[in-house]
């Protein structure tokens, strides 16, 4: 299920329509979600469908398929009636198969109608089959595929000008009286990006979906994304996210998690609370905090656990935090809550200190804390 927003998220969210992907919220104050997209060929049902349930168990809420072909929209109805978690199907050009994803019971269905009211004038009927069946629709602007007309006005992507295409894209609908729709406008520059969001939720209560485009590889693309989002969402801009990197997808979900726990949009789960080391240090801290995080993945519940590489700060973090290390002379003292419970030799830290973990995760498990 989709955790808890915590008390106090970084700050109140902008009031946009609501729309529903499937069984998910989007906007409307709903839980910020993440998102991400498979890289298999959709046409390819079982990997499409085995890459969908490692993406589900990552926590990726909302999963998007790419349709280029017709074996790909051939594909839809069995991924969408199999997949745990809903299924978007990103279409470019040809509106035969947007209708096929429509009937297929896709939760909802990426298209730019500027892109096909160039080639046929089948918006209307796009409109008329998606609310008939419900579907909402992204309206996916990105700096790489602008229109035409609005790169020769500004002579480039910038922020007017992916909104203005956001907007009119968005009116091609509205005229069909259709509203149920998230937009994005995308660029590989987040300060272009954030300009563009900012300026767009000024002028439309559209729910949006957050993404820097092409933000490369995985370090370079998760700063981009965490820098991006943090700015727009500490403005309560953006209801759900999808971090794009050149890397696994699943790699995506778990960024876009901890961006939105880092920002008490949801309710932070294991949190290692450790220090950079330094020349004080008595242990190798990065492999004490490396090997904690790996015993401890996974964990469900809300958990500080404090890994310190000396006496100046580690006793007062490892009291702040639910469990933690205080390490010095070749041996660690272990917090819970607080309490030094017990004094182990430094070869025995990781090993108590999951062995506590555990105990504090199934008291909290029993007391209802868990997600
Ligand atoms: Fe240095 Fe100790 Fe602080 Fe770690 S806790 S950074 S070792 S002073």
């Amino acid at each position: 299920g989709v955790p808890e927003v915590p008390v106090r998220p970084i700050a109140e969210r902008r009031v946009s329509r609501q729309i529903q992907v499937g069984p998910v919220a989007v906007g409307g104050g709903a839980p910020v979600s993440v998102q991400s997209m498979t890289t298999t060929r959709t046409s390819d049902i079982g990997a499409t469908l085995q890459q969908i349930a490692e993406l589900t168990a990552s926590g990726c809420q909302i999963v998007r398929v790419a349709c280029p072909t017709q074996d790909d929209a051939d594909a839809l109805a069995t991924i969408a009636r199999k997949s745990q978690i809903p299924v978007i199907a990103d279409i470019h050009f040809q509106p035969k198969y947007v209708f096929a994803a429509i009937e297929a019971g896709c939760a909802a269905v990426r298209v730019n109608p500027g892109n096909i009211k160039q080639f046929d004038d089948k918006v209307k009927e796009i409109a008329r089959a998606a609310k008939d069946h419900g579907t909402p629709i992204r309206i996916g602007v990105n700096a790489g595929s602008l229109d035409r007309r609005l790169l020769q006005k500004y002579g480039r992507a910038t922020p007017e000008a992916l909104v203005e295409s956001a907007l009119w894209e968005a009116s091609l609908f509205e005229e069909h009286g259709f509203r149920d729709i998230k937009i994005s406008v995308k660029h590989n520059d987040p300060v272009v990006m954030v300009a563009a969001y900012q300026q767009l939720a000024e002028q439309c209560d559209y729910p949006l979906h957050l993404g820097v485009t092409e933000a490369g590889p995985a370090f370079q693309g998760t700063i981009k994304s965490a820098v991006a989002f943090g700015a727009l969402l500490s403005r309560g801009i953006g209801d759900t996210i999808r971090v794009s990197l050149s890397a696994p997808p699943a790699e995506e979900v778990k960024v876009g998690i901890q961006i939105l726990e880092a920002l008490n949009l949801r309710q932070r789960r294991l949190e290692i609370v450790s220090c950079p080391s330094c020349g004080r240090a008595q242990v190798d801290v990065y492999k004490l905090a490396d090997e904690v995080t790996a015993g401890l993945e996974g964990m469900e519940v809300p958990l500080r656990v404090a890994v310190m590489g000396c006496v100046v700060n580690g006793p007062g973090e490892a009291r702040e935090a639910d469990l933690g290390v205080a390490s010095g002379n070749g041996k660690g003292q272990i917090f819970v809550k607080g309490e030094v419970v017990k004094t182990v030799p430094e070869s025995k830290i990781v090993e108590t200190l999951i062995e506590e973990a555990m105990k504090i995760a199934e008291q909290m498990e029993q007391d209802g804390v868990a997600s």
